[in-house]
């Protein structure tokens, strides 16, 4: 089948894939310990990587923290920050925030004595800026705002959140995961103290991640028992993962602008087939918000997105998101920005990525539009 669902996960490129091989079949020695030449190797790559990713975003190499992923990384960041503090802690973060930002918050606030407060969103799934200034208290100690949405692509405004929690001198962390291989991000001039991102979804490896923490933010780790990484994220470091990261990172400041623009030209082309077939039969989520261009979340009135999908088997594509058409329960994000469950239900989400080309595009939409008027049909015959 065709593959449609880069925001679940992204092919291993293969310039990325040489580096990982090269590093695994080259033996390096255990990068944190060794005194001689395999250690020093291993070293050497951790420290490029290092390097790779804090380019991307501005950073500095010693403030990129390896993890094994971005739901690692959220929880450090959010656990790591509230337990770093006493007294009262407010954290402010946003309804449409992936589950991996939501649980860690609502085992805060259950367990832990922190305040949480949500942020809504308007119908194009972004956060009003003057409500957000609104919920901030003495006590706030963080806001969590996503970069782009898994579901939608729905950007919000990174440069302003930034501003206001300079001004009020609050903690600022943003879920970067979906926005990174095509948006550019600065921590320094957007005023961001905690990055998460992924490799998986940068066509690196599964598996490895990263948390900027920014010089002097007070983190308490999550796990115990070693002095690697600041002794902020204990244990060994996998060598070949991070050279992965490391690569797919240094890769996206070549590629950025081009992929942008390749991408914008699938999602137009798309969009406009189906529009052009099916016209107000579907409805485009966060359209009117800046997004991503890779992430196309369409709402098809009358019929069942399950049933779609099904009736596509030369198509991989998901539902809302990947998480919640495992969980069953119907997308927060769409609830969040007033879809009704009817639509919600009806809702897929088309990834577009790198290697998709005009031919995939062409095919999937002739696809799509066959199989939904195949299944309006059906749903029109009164069954007996
Ligand atoms: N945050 C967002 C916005 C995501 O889309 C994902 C991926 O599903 C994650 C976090 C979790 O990332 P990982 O798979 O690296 O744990």
């Amino acid at each position: 089948p065709i593959y449609l669902d880069y925001q679940a996960s992204t092919p291993l490129d293969h310039r990325i894939e040489k580096v990982m091989t090269d590093c695994l079949q080259d033996f390096t020695g255990n990068p944190h310990s060794s005194t001689h030449r395999f250690g020093h190797q291993g070293r050497r790559k951790i420290e490029e990587a290092q390097d790779h990713v804090a380019a991307l975003i501005n950073a500095r190499p010693h403030e990129i923290i390896f993890t094994a992923g971005a739901t690692e990384a959220n929880n450090l960041a959010l656990l790591g920050i509230a337990r770093a503090r006493t007294g009262p802690r407010h954290i402010i973060s946003g309804q449409t925030e992936h589950e991996s930002v939501l649980q860690p918050l609502d085992h805060l606030a259950a367990q832990e004595n922190v305040t949480v407060t949500l942020q809504p969103v308007d119908k194009n799934g972004l956060i009003n800026l003057d409500d957000l200034m609104s919920a901030i208290r003495p006590e706030t100690i963080l806001i969590s705002i996503m970069a782009a949405n898994n579901e939608t692509g729905v950007c919000q405004n990174l440069s302003a959140i930034g501003q206001i929690c300079k001004e009020r001198r609050i903690l600022f962390h943003t879920d970067a995961v979906q926005a990174l291989a095509t948006e550019k991000i600065d921590v320094r001039a957007m005023n961001i103290s905690l990055l998460s991102l992924s490799a998986h979804k940068l066509y690196g490896p599964m598996g490895i991640g990263a948390l900027y923490v920014r010089d002097g933010t007070e983190i308490t780790p999550l796990l115990h028992g070693g002095a690697q990484q600041r002794s902020i994220r204990p244990g060994t470091l996998p060598t070949a993962l991070c050279t992965g990261l490391g690569e797919a990172c240094r890769l996206i400041r070549e590629y950025r602008s081009n992929a942008r623009e390749h991408l914008q030209g699938l999602r137009a082309r798309l969009i406009q087939r189906l529009e052009a077939e099916l016209g107000n039969a579907i409805e485009l989520n966060g359209e009117e918000a800046p997004h991503i261009p890779g992430c196309v979340s369409l709402t098809f009135k009358g019929i069942e997105a399950e049933d779609l999908l099904h009736e596509l088997p030369d198509l991989a594509l998901s539902t809302g998101s990947a998480c919640s058409s495992t969980s069953g329960e119907p997308s927060h994000v769409l609830r969040a920005m007033g879809q009704n469950s009817i639509d919600i239900a009806g809702t897929i989400r088309l990834g577009i990525g790198q290697p998709t080309t005009v031919a995939e595009v062409n095919y999937a939409a002739a696809q799509i539009v066959t199989a939904y008027r195949r299944l309006i049909a059906g749903n029109a015959i009164p069954s007996k």
